[in-house]
């Protein structure tokens, strides 16, 4: 029990489900709805979405970001085009070949990353050192934001990557694990820092922010959405009861619930980065846009860490990987510094 209530620095995805979000499963768990998208919440929760993003954007409900992102590639890419994205990116790294097997052998193409973040001229290059018809014609970029390693794309840094990607015929795909995190960490609105920037489809992440079991596909360019529901349907992620995926997010949309979650694991994360970079031989690797922190730990202070019960990784990011989510307190925070300090 100590262990289980200890809280986890491992991934956003250890914490449980956030009040407001159980809140929306409550409210779907009575009565009976239309099965399969087709109910009066779903509606609700697509109009929300289209709100936030003050577009006229279709929108799909999944349950993870490996399937958000391999079908939404899928669906951007044939089976002898590539995806551009970064050598530290989820799809390329953490997805088992997903996006490879659903899009019948699109291949990923890696950009180095400076930071987490891709450079326009090391993609652009990617895309034009080879026009002939053995290279995998490049036709997606993918920028994962936030990035795996904590940093946050402007949407001047997004735009331009855009500009370059579309000049040469590829479409914009965000994976948006943790793009509620990202929007908390600048002063942009949803729309500028996607769509206004060039992003045509948006893997939104759900389960992260504090829900369970969901990530929204967002298509700004509605063209590419055709036939989606068929990809997610024969993947195996169409959930028939629907109503209580979309509950989730009608209400983490509403009264700017995402933002009180997002900016608070933001706020905690700034914290303990401030907080380990005093501790002398600690290394804060990494600049904290959002909810993570990714610290080079003297061994002696990983292993009094480890031997303490606190869980994080060391294989992501060279360094000891902390995330903060919804269910941070100042108090889990207190308690690793204090550790940390010893
Ligand atoms: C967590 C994460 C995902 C989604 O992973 P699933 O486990 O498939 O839900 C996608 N991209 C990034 C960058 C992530 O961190």
């Amino acid at each position: 029990m100590a262990l289980a209530s200890k809280y986890h620095f491992a991934s956003d995805n250890t914490a449980g489900i956030c009040p407001e979000a159980w809140q929306g499963l409550q409210e779907a768990n009575s009565g009976y709805h239309p099965s399969y998208g087709a109910d009066e919440i779903t509606a609700r929760a697509c109009e929300s979405f289209r709100d936030f993003f003050e577009t006229d954007c279709e929108v799909y409900f999944v349950f993870n970001g490996t399937a958000a992102n391999s079908l939404s590639l899928a669906t951007l890419c044939q089976s002898y085009h590539s995806v551009i994205c970064g050598d530290v990116a989820h799809v390329e790294t953490d997805e088992c070949g997903a996006p490879e097997f659903f899009s019948n052998g699109s291949k990923l193409l890696t950009a180095r990353t400076l930071l987490g973040k891709l450079d326009s001229l090391d993609v652009e290059r990617l895309i034009t050192h080879r026009k002939d018809l053995h290279y995998p014609r490049p036709r997606a970029l993918s920028l994962s934001q936030s990035t795996e390693l904590g940093t946050v794309y402007r949407p001047d840094e997004i735009a331009k990557l855009s500009a370059m990607a579309k000049n040469h015929g590829l479409h914009v795909h965000m994976d948006g694990a943790r793009f509620f995190n990202a929007l908390a960490g600048t002063t942009a609105s949803p729309a500028e820092i996607t769509w206004k920037a060039g992003v045509d489809v948006l893997c939104c992440g759900g389960t992260k922010l504090g829900m369970a079991v969901t990530e929204a596909v967002v298509f700004f360019d509605k063209t590419l959405a055709l036939d989606f529901e068929y990809r997610c349907k024969q993947a195996g992620q169409l959930c028939s009861k629907m109503r209580f995926i979309s509950a989730q997010w009608l209400r983490l949309l509403t009264d700017n619930v995402w933002q009180s979650h997002a900016t608070r694991a933001n706020r905690l994360a700034r914290r303990l980065a401030e907080g380990l970079g005093s501790i002398p031989g600690v290394q804060i690797l990494y600049p904290v846009d959002a909810n993570a922190v990714f610290a080079s730990f003297p061994e002696i202070i990983r292993d009094h860490l480890k031997a303490r019960g606190w869980q994080f990784y060391n294989f992501i990011g060279g360094g000891s990987r902390l995330m903060c989510s919804w269910s941070t307190t100042d108090a889990d925070i207190d308690a690793f510094l204090e550790d940390a300090q010893r």
